[in-house]
């Protein structure tokens, strides 16, 4: 029998099941269909899991240098199965709470593949949801007043290199490997690279990173790239940057060999495993487009500002959209996208105000435009920067690499963009971004009073360093 909605979701990941709870606290019925786990990429491939074997390695890397510490240890070793089963064991308790939010919310989760139907006997409108269920039964048939389309991504891989799951793995594949290899080549130095390289050399990995651009992470600051470059080759880590890989001469035998044409020259490269991280791919086929008005512009769906497509009572958020793939982005679009369907008049969302993060080892984050940008933009800028060498609290945590970089335009003294790389970053962007919300300057940031010893000293130096007022440099 079908069944009546106000709105329903088609994917259940950080974007669908974000706007499923908005919308029930807005009172609209509401369903969503998954046809794999509640909590998608972010949860079950992506976000949680990669931080949580981050985190192992971290520990793993500190570990070994305890004696810097004065702590003293030996035999330090990892055994991949548990660092695997904590993973794991995290992402089974995230997973329930969504299930619990769901519940809680009175939010009908079908699990199984949604199609959206072209005009049909039940709507004269596309949008119908038709459901192939993942338990074998009849399929369901939702009638939706509102659809949002919230079907994610999927790694995106190069001709040549496909996924094995042997020696050729995405992320995906990674994220399973029951063993450490001896030695890896990472196809992409952009943040998902990164944070592979990092964790991987910090777990005793011997990695190759190979990237196209000049730069790794090339779309961070100059600075914040070339900080990073320095500190990854100092872990022992191998960058070869400006680099094509060459597909068709990939051998998979007891390993991978590859050949990639750096600065003209075509040079061999060979290591036990090989990852694929070259950008994602959004899950824009078998779900029923074609049925609608819909457009897709290379590969993504496009939307308004208020993420309405085509057919304006069915919007499409998330990594399926394009842009920045973030989980925060992809759940904040989702309320958006929410509050106009509600007839809230929802202010559009700002993407220069999205923080950034990559949590490798230094980590880094950002909000804003970088100083080229800013310079490509007209700015006349001002930065100012603060080395974590000069902060108490990164001394004491014994990780003093790095800095905050913050460039103002020096007429209007407007923040313009906040970059960081080092100790914790990621958990101290949000005051850039709440300053740049606030339309705050550098000198507002700078009184606002930093306890010491905290690493957040080094926000309110770099604000000062704006203007040659910095205390401890
Ligand atoms: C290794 C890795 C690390 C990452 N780390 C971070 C991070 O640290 N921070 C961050 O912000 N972002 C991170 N991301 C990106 C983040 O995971 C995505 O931006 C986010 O998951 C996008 O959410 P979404 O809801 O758009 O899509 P997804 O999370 O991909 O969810 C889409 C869901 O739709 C379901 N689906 C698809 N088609 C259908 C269909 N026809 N019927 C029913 N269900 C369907 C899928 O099964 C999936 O569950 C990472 C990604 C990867 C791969």
């Amino acid at each position: 029998m079908a069944q009546e909605y106000d709105l329903v979701i088609l994917g259940g990941g950080t974007g669908g099941y974000v706007a499923a709870i908005r919308a029930s606290q807005l009172g609209l019925k509401t369903a969503i269909v998954e046809k794999g786990k509640l909590g998608g990429t972010c949860l079950h491939k992506g976000c949680i899991p990669s931080k949580a074997l981050l985190r192992s390695a971290e520990v793993f890397a500190t570990t070994k240098h305890s004696e810097d510490f004065g702590v003293i240890t030996s035999d330090v070793s990892v055994d991949f199965s548990m660092v695997q089963a904590r993973k794991n064991k995290i992402i089974d308790q995230l997973h329930k709470g969504v299930q619990h939010l769901m519940k809680q919310g009175k939010i009908d989760v079908y699990e199984g593949l949604g199609r959206i139907l072209g005009p049909s006997i039940f709507s004269p409108m596309p949008g119908t949801i038709s459901v192939e269920m993942n338990n074998g039964e009849e399929n369901e048939m939702l009638i939706p007043k509102n659809v949002i389309v919230a079907t994610g991504s999927r790694p995106r891989t190069l001709p040549g290199l496909e996924i094995d799951g042997e020696y050729v793995m995405s992320s995906d594949e990674a994220l399973q490997l029951e063993a450490l290899p001896s030695s890896i080549i990472i196809v992409g130095g952009g943040v998902i690279g990164i944070e592979w390289a990092s964790m991987l050399s910090d777990f005793g990995v011997e990695v190759t990173v190979i990237e196209y651009a000049d730069r790794i992470i090339p779309t961070e600051d100059k600075e914040i790239s070339k900080e990073m470059q320095r500190l990854m080759k100092k872990k022992g880590i191998k960058l070869v940057t400006s680099a094509k890989v060459l597909s068709d001469t990939i051998v998979r035998d007891n390993g991978v060999s590859i050949s990639a044409e750096v600065k003209g020259t075509v040079k061999e490269f060979k290591a036990e495993k090989l990852l694929v991280s070259v950008g994602r791919q959004a899950n824009t086929e078998g779900i029923g487009i074609d049925n609608t008005e819909i457009q897709v512009e290379k590969g993504f769906i496009v939307t308004n500002k208020f993420f309405q497509t085509k057919e304006s009572h069915i919007y499409a958020i998330g990594d399926v959209i394009g842009g920045l793939q973030l989980a925060h982005v992809a759940s904040h679009e989702g309320i958006v996208a929410v509050e106009h369907i509600a007839g809230k008049d929802p202010s559009p969302f700002d993407y220069n105000l999205v923080s950034r993060c990559i949590y490798s080892n230094p980590e880094v984050s950002s909000v804003g435009i970088t100083e080229d940008q800013a310079k490509e933009k007209g700015h006349k800028v001002k930065t100012g920067k603060f080395s974590f060498r000069a902060i108490g609290k990164a001394l004491v945590f014994g990780e003093s690499d790095g800095f905050v970089k913050i460039i103002a335009d020096e007429k209007t003294n407007d923040i313009l963009g906040v970059h960081m790389i080092g100790p914790h970053v990621t958990d101290m962007i949000t005051e850039a971004g709440l300053a740049m919300v606030l339309d705050a300057t550098p000198w507002e940031i700078a009184h606002t009073i930093h306890p010491h010893p905290t690493l957040s000293e080094a926000i309110g130096e770099a604000a000062l360093a704006v203007d040659g007022k910095a205390i401890h440099s």
